[in-house]
Protein backbone atom coordinates (compact mmCIF):
# COMPACT_ATOMS: atom_id res chain seq x y z
CA UNK A 1 0.00 0.00 0.00
CA UNK A 2 1.30 3.44 -0.97
CA UNK A 3 1.88 5.88 1.90
CA UNK A 4 -0.12 8.38 -0.24
CA UNK A 5 -3.66 9.07 -0.41
CA UNK A 6 -4.56 9.47 -3.70
CA UNK A 7 -2.49 8.53 -6.99
CA UNK A 8 1.42 10.48 -7.10
CA UNK A 9 0.52 14.37 -8.82
CA UNK A 10 2.54 14.58 -11.96
CA UNK A 11 4.99 17.11 -12.19
CA UNK A 12 4.45 19.54 -15.27
CA UNK A 13 6.94 19.49 -17.45
CA UNK A 14 7.79 21.44 -21.10
CA UNK A 15 9.49 20.84 -23.81
CA UNK A 16 13.37 21.49 -24.70
CA UNK A 17 14.70 22.52 -27.92
CA UNK A 18 16.74 20.00 -30.14
CA UNK A 19 16.36 17.70 -27.13
CA UNK A 20 14.06 14.60 -26.34
CA UNK A 21 14.60 15.85 -22.56
CA UNK A 22 12.28 17.94 -20.79
CA UNK A 23 12.28 20.54 -18.12
CA UNK A 24 10.41 20.12 -15.08
CA UNK A 25 8.71 22.84 -14.41
CA UNK A 26 8.19 23.84 -10.25
CA UNK A 27 6.85 27.61 -9.97
CA UNK A 28 6.04 30.47 -12.22
CA UNK A 29 7.05 33.79 -11.15
CA UNK A 30 6.08 36.92 -13.42
CA UNK A 31 6.59 40.52 -13.35
CA UNK A 32 4.36 43.09 -14.41
CA UNK A 33 4.67 46.59 -15.64
CA UNK A 34 7.96 45.72 -16.73
CA UNK A 35 8.47 47.72 -20.48
CA UNK A 36 7.30 51.50 -19.93
CA UNK A 37 5.07 52.04 -22.93
CA UNK A 38 2.88 49.06 -21.23
CA UNK A 39 2.30 50.58 -18.47
CA UNK A 40 1.36 53.33 -20.32
CA UNK A 41 -1.47 51.50 -22.26
CA UNK A 42 -2.53 50.46 -18.86
CA UNK A 43 -3.17 53.86 -17.17
CA UNK A 44 -0.14 54.34 -15.24
CA UNK A 45 3.18 56.20 -14.74
CA UNK A 46 6.70 53.73 -14.71
CA UNK A 47 8.06 56.26 -12.72
CA UNK A 48 5.33 56.13 -9.69
CA UNK A 49 4.79 52.46 -10.57
CA UNK A 50 7.82 49.99 -10.02
CA UNK A 51 7.14 46.47 -11.41
CA UNK A 52 5.09 43.88 -9.97
CA UNK A 53 5.59 40.72 -8.77
CA UNK A 54 2.66 37.97 -9.47
CA UNK A 55 2.49 33.81 -10.03
CA UNK A 56 0.62 31.34 -11.78
CA UNK A 57 0.80 27.63 -11.08
CA UNK A 58 3.50 25.50 -12.20
CA UNK A 59 1.02 23.42 -14.36
CA UNK A 60 -0.37 26.40 -15.57
CA UNK A 61 2.33 26.30 -18.61
CA UNK A 62 1.39 24.36 -21.49
CA UNK A 63 3.46 23.34 -24.53
CA UNK A 64 2.85 25.37 -27.80
CA UNK A 65 1.64 24.00 -31.35
CA UNK A 66 -1.29 22.96 -29.83
CA UNK A 67 -4.63 24.51 -29.16
CA UNK A 68 -5.35 26.54 -25.66
CA UNK A 69 -9.18 26.39 -24.58
CA UNK A 70 -10.82 29.49 -23.92
CA UNK A 71 -10.81 30.24 -20.52
CA UNK A 72 -14.09 30.84 -18.85
CA UNK A 73 -15.50 33.75 -16.71
CA UNK A 74 -13.82 36.37 -19.34
CA UNK A 75 -15.22 38.04 -22.37
CA UNK A 76 -12.12 39.88 -22.76
CA UNK A 77 -8.55 37.01 -22.84
CA UNK A 78 -5.61 39.35 -23.66
CA UNK A 79 -2.28 37.95 -25.48
CA UNK A 80 1.15 39.48 -23.50
CA UNK A 81 4.38 37.92 -25.02
CA UNK A 82 6.81 37.73 -22.50
CA UNK A 83 10.79 36.42 -22.64
CA UNK A 84 10.73 33.43 -19.92
CA UNK A 85 13.67 32.52 -17.68
CA UNK A 86 13.91 28.66 -16.58
CA UNK A 87 16.00 28.23 -13.51
CA UNK A 88 18.69 25.23 -13.49
CA UNK A 89 19.98 26.40 -9.76
CA UNK A 90 18.26 27.92 -6.74
CA UNK A 91 19.42 30.75 -4.41
CA UNK A 92 17.74 33.61 -2.04
CA UNK A 93 19.14 37.23 -2.06
CA UNK A 94 21.35 36.33 -5.15
CA UNK A 95 23.57 39.54 -6.51
CA UNK A 96 22.47 40.52 -9.95
CA UNK A 97 26.22 39.85 -11.30
CA UNK A 98 25.48 36.36 -10.31
CA UNK A 99 22.50 35.91 -11.31
CA UNK A 100 22.71 34.51 -14.63
CA UNK A 101 24.26 31.56 -13.29
CA UNK A 102 21.21 29.99 -12.30
CA UNK A 103 19.65 30.10 -16.07
CA UNK A 104 19.30 26.67 -17.47
CA UNK A 105 17.75 28.43 -20.62
CA UNK A 106 15.28 30.84 -21.98
CA UNK A 107 11.45 30.68 -23.74
CA UNK A 108 8.75 32.82 -25.70
CA UNK A 109 5.96 32.91 -23.45
CA UNK A 110 2.48 34.48 -23.48
CA UNK A 111 1.40 35.48 -20.36
CA UNK A 112 -2.35 34.94 -20.87
CA UNK A 113 -4.49 37.30 -18.97
CA UNK A 114 -8.51 37.75 -18.07
CA UNK A 115 -8.34 41.23 -18.80
CA UNK A 116 -11.73 41.74 -16.87
CA UNK A 117 -11.12 39.99 -14.10
CA UNK A 118 -7.76 41.62 -13.53
CA UNK A 119 -9.15 45.04 -14.05
CA UNK A 120 -11.93 44.08 -11.41
CA UNK A 121 -9.45 43.06 -8.78
CA UNK A 122 -7.27 45.88 -9.22
CA UNK A 123 -10.30 48.69 -8.56
CA UNK A 124 -11.39 46.75 -6.01
CA UNK A 125 -7.38 46.26 -4.27
CA UNK A 126 -8.78 42.58 -4.92
CA UNK A 127 -5.26 39.48 -5.89
CA UNK A 128 -5.17 39.12 -9.32
CA UNK A 129 -5.01 35.08 -9.03
CA UNK A 130 -8.59 34.80 -10.92
CA UNK A 131 -7.27 37.18 -14.11
CA UNK A 132 -3.71 35.71 -14.46
CA UNK A 133 -3.26 31.98 -12.81
CA UNK A 134 -5.56 30.35 -14.41
CA UNK A 135 -5.62 26.89 -16.29
CA UNK A 136 -3.07 27.05 -19.16
CA UNK A 137 -2.81 30.98 -18.82
CA UNK A 138 0.62 30.35 -19.62
CA UNK A 139 1.81 28.54 -22.90
CA UNK A 140 5.16 28.23 -23.76
CA UNK A 141 7.64 28.03 -26.45
CA UNK A 142 10.64 25.06 -26.43
CA UNK A 143 13.50 26.08 -23.51
CA UNK A 144 16.42 27.09 -25.41
CA UNK A 145 19.83 26.08 -23.50
CA UNK A 146 21.47 29.66 -22.49
CA UNK A 147 24.31 28.77 -24.56
CA UNK A 148 22.10 29.27 -27.56
CA UNK A 149 20.13 32.17 -27.05
CA UNK A 150 20.89 35.90 -27.90
CA UNK A 151 21.70 38.73 -26.05
CA UNK A 152 19.11 41.08 -24.14
CA UNK A 153 18.41 43.66 -27.13
CA UNK A 154 16.42 41.37 -29.50
CA UNK A 155 13.78 42.42 -31.13
CA UNK A 156 10.21 40.79 -29.50
CA UNK A 157 6.67 40.17 -31.60
CA UNK A 158 3.38 38.86 -31.22
CA UNK A 159 0.91 38.18 -34.17
CA UNK A 160 -2.57 37.28 -34.32
CA UNK A 161 -3.47 35.09 -37.23
CA UNK A 162 -0.33 37.01 -39.13
CA UNK A 163 -1.08 40.66 -38.12
CA UNK A 164 1.52 42.01 -35.61
CA UNK A 165 -0.20 43.03 -32.43
CA UNK A 166 3.04 43.78 -29.92
CA UNK A 167 6.38 44.88 -31.47
CA UNK A 168 9.41 45.86 -29.07
CA UNK A 169 12.50 45.45 -28.16
CA UNK A 170 13.81 43.38 -25.07
CA UNK A 171 16.17 46.13 -24.41
CA UNK A 172 13.54 48.47 -23.16
CA UNK A 173 12.91 46.19 -20.13
CA UNK A 174 12.87 48.30 -17.14
CA UNK A 175 14.19 45.73 -14.97
CA UNK A 176 16.88 43.63 -16.95
CA UNK A 177 16.77 39.95 -16.74
CA UNK A 178 19.52 39.65 -13.68
CA UNK A 179 17.89 42.37 -11.75
CA UNK A 180 14.65 40.33 -12.13
CA UNK A 181 16.21 36.83 -11.02
CA UNK A 182 17.72 38.94 -8.11
CA UNK A 183 14.10 40.75 -6.91
CA UNK A 184 12.30 37.50 -6.76
CA UNK A 185 15.13 35.86 -5.34
CA UNK A 186 15.10 38.30 -2.34
CA UNK A 187 11.30 37.39 -1.57
CA UNK A 188 11.34 33.64 -2.20
CA UNK A 189 13.71 31.02 -2.72
CA UNK A 190 14.44 30.23 -6.32
CA UNK A 191 14.47 26.38 -6.95
CA UNK A 192 15.77 24.59 -10.30
CA UNK A 193 12.69 24.28 -12.49
CA UNK A 194 11.59 27.65 -11.80
CA UNK A 195 10.24 30.06 -14.48
CA UNK A 196 10.10 33.63 -14.36
CA UNK A 197 8.23 35.73 -16.66
CA UNK A 198 9.73 38.99 -17.39
CA UNK A 199 6.97 41.36 -18.63
CA UNK A 200 5.46 42.13 -21.41
CA UNK A 201 5.99 45.34 -24.45
CA UNK A 202 3.35 47.67 -25.19
CA UNK A 203 0.38 46.15 -28.03
CA UNK A 204 -1.64 43.63 -25.74
CA UNK A 205 -5.27 42.83 -27.05
CA UNK A 206 -7.68 40.84 -27.06
CA UNK A 207 -7.98 36.73 -28.15
CA UNK A 208 -11.22 35.02 -29.98
CA UNK A 209 -12.03 31.53 -30.24
CA UNK A 210 -9.98 30.46 -33.26
CA UNK A 211 -7.52 33.47 -33.25
CA UNK A 212 -3.60 31.25 -34.20
CA UNK A 213 -1.44 33.38 -31.85
CA UNK A 214 2.68 33.44 -32.72
CA UNK A 215 5.19 35.16 -30.72
CA UNK A 216 9.01 35.36 -31.53
CA UNK A 217 12.24 36.87 -29.54
CA UNK A 218 14.87 37.35 -32.15
CA UNK A 219 17.72 34.62 -30.42
CA UNK A 220 14.91 33.22 -27.85
CA UNK A 221 12.89 31.08 -29.91
CA UNK A 222 9.10 31.06 -30.99
CA UNK A 223 5.47 29.88 -29.74
CA UNK A 224 2.44 29.54 -31.58
CA UNK A 225 -0.71 27.76 -30.38
CA UNK A 226 -4.42 28.16 -31.64
CA UNK A 227 -7.12 29.70 -28.74
CA UNK A 228 -9.90 26.63 -29.18
MN1 LIG B 1 2.62 39.91 -18.21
Amino acid sequence: MSDLAIPALPVPTQPLEGSDQRFPVRRIYCIGRNYGKHVKEMGGDPKEQPPVFFMKPGDAAVADGGVIPYPPGTSNLHHEVELVVALKTGGKNVAPDKALDLVFGYAVGIDLTRRDLQNHAKDKGQPWDSGKGFDASAPLGPIRPAEKCGGFDGRITLSVNGETKQDGVLSDMIWGVPEIISAVSRLWTLQPGDLIFTGTPDGVGPLKPGDVVSGEIDGFGAIRFTVA
